[in-house]
């Protein structure tokens, strides 16, 4: 089964349904390919008992009218209706060694009042501190390209300080250094890893304000669906690309159930070390492809899910708990420290999801070995217990614990353990979008920044790259 198309798209999760959809409003006869059996599974959650259950989203900073977030949405034709979290406390974070709770609220002033409050000490390094984060953001591409036209570039160089350098220079308080950097959780690097730059745009956008997204994951997969059946774009799940090799100047790309897709452009946005597995073996020079290799990886998922009692508790902030007020320490591979993300779906009766980091180690979490359901259940009854000791109300609430998902359901769904791929290192090798091999593109949320604005520029960016270069 040959097909031809102009441009073919390698991972149908966020970056590549994007890219494709960018490419089809472009006239482009474009072609999706997904291993998994729905387009972005990752985003797509689960069903039980009537219940659905929310995997791959839950909230974003950016989505109101004239923020970058609305503003794509428009451009790509997703019909998607977004809704402002709770103002004075989206996030609760919990600071378990000194017993803090502290209420993240959104809007500069709002989250200053409550930061001042809490740390009257440190006010005017709060006041300082807030300002470079907003300077930052303002003129940073990355959240403002549908203003701005600055270098293409801008967005993916990621430059020192790192966000724990600056931490360290504006504040002592441990405490307050940990809530500054608890969004770690949101894209998986450490503070003394990410870069200021990257920490502001993905998780200082979230002092303007956060939203979460009617009808979550799944409302996103069918306005993605909608706006590429618009647009004419083909759509192949089941369809897992095993091999792409170059020939008189096309791609041509080899499936795993026998399928060949030729074409001129072709953007890979599966997981960079699952790309050299398939890639031409002169994509990149071999050096380059080692350190690739070596690049970190962001830590993987344990999730345990919940039925809440029905109208029995709802809460509207997502609650972070964090063992460590050094955040870089709940990033450690001994796996010591317990750190978790807990969130209350809007649903009736309403679900529960327990989220835990964890280091995406393959032995472990290999679903054959003979370990793996013992370790699981392990892992779950820590968890249950950490719950029924620290936060009772919650675990009275609890109708019934239904499922469990490690790092190895990730990989099942995204082809890869880490939950949100590769490390964004300031000190490491960077991975630029494009390849040796003229038209291959390499994309996706390893390459600028993760979650769903963050896949949705890294496709903005490699876009803009493809339309100056055919
Ligand atoms: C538990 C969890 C919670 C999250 N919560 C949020 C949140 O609240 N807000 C937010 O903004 N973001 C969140 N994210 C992050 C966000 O979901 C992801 O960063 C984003 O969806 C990544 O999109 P992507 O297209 O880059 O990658 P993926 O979704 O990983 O897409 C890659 C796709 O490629 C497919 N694939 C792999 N190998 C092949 C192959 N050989 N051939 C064909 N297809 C292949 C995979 O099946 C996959 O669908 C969360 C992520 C996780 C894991």
């Amino acid at each position: 089964m040959l097909k031809e198309y102009d441009s073919v798209v390698i991972g149908g999760g966020i970056s590549g349904l994007t890219s494709a959809l960018l490419l089809a409003q472009r006239g482009k006869k474009t072609a999706i390919l997904e291993a998994g059996a729905t387009i972005s599974p990752i985003m797509n959650g689960f069903s039980r008992k009537g219940v659905h259950f929310e995997t791959g989203f839950h909230y974003a900073s950016s989505l109101g009218e004239g923020d970058f977030g609305h503003y794509i949405f428009n451009k790509l034709g997703l019909d998607l209706e977004p809704f402002p979290l709770l103002q004075d406390g989206y996030d609760e974070i919990h600071i378990l060694p000194t017993g803090r709770v502290f209420k993240m609220a959104y809007g500069k002033q709002n989250l200053a009042n409550n930061l001042h409050e809490a740390f009257p000490e440190e006010k005017k390094a709060i006041t300082a501190y807030l300002d470079r984060v907003e300077n930052t953001l303002s003129k940073s591409f990355f959240l403002n390209m549908h203003k701005k036209q600055d270098s293409l570039y801008s967005a993916a160089i990621d430059s020192p300080p790192s966000l724990q350098e600056v931490l360290d220079e504006y504040f002592k308080s441990p405490e307050l250094k940990a809530i500054l950097s608890v969004s770690a959780f949101l894209h998986g690097t450490p503070p003394s890893k990410i870069s200021f730059g990257q920490h502001c745009r993905i998780s200082g956008s979230l002092y303007k304000s956060a939203w979460g997204i009617k009808g979550g994951g799944l409302a996103i997969n069918k306005a993605y669906k909608n706006s590429l059946e618009r647009n004419g774009a083909d759509i192949f799940v089941n369809a897992k690309a095993v091999k792409i090799e170059y020939k008189d100047g096309k791609k041509h790309i080899f499936t795993d159930k026998g399928g060949l897709f030729v074409c001129n452009t072709c953007i890979s946005t599966v997981h960079p070390k699952i790309f050299l597995n398939i890639a031409p073996k002169n994509v990149y020079r071999e050096g380059y492809k080692a350190r690739i290799n070596e690049l970190e990886e962001t830590p993987g998922f344990f999730t345990l899910y919940a039925i809440l009692k029905d109208g029995k508790y709802f809460k509207k902030s997502n609650m972070f708990v964090v063992s460590d007020t050094n955040i870089n320490g709940i990033f450690s591979p001994d796996m010591k420290t317990r750190s978790y993300y807990i969130n209350f779906s809007n649903s009736k009766p309403q679900a529960l999801s327990i989220i835990s980091l964890v280091p995406p180690s393959e032995q472990m979490w290999d679903k054959k070995a003979p370990e793996y359901n013992i370790k699981k259940e392990k892992y779950a009854e820590i968890l249950k217990k950490d719950i029924a000791s620290l936060f009772p109300e919650i675990a009275d609430s609890i109708e019934e614990y239904l499922e469990v998902s490690t790092p190895a359901t990730t990989r099942r769904f995204a082809g890869y353990y880490s939950g949100y791929g590769l490390m964004h290192d300031v000190n490491k090798t960077k991975i630029l979008p494009i390849t040796k091999i003229p038209g291959l593109y390499i994309s996706g949320r390893s390459i600028i920044a993760p979650g769903l604005l963050g896949a949705i520029i890294t496709a903005l960016l490699v876009d803009k790259i493809i339309s100056k270069s055919t």
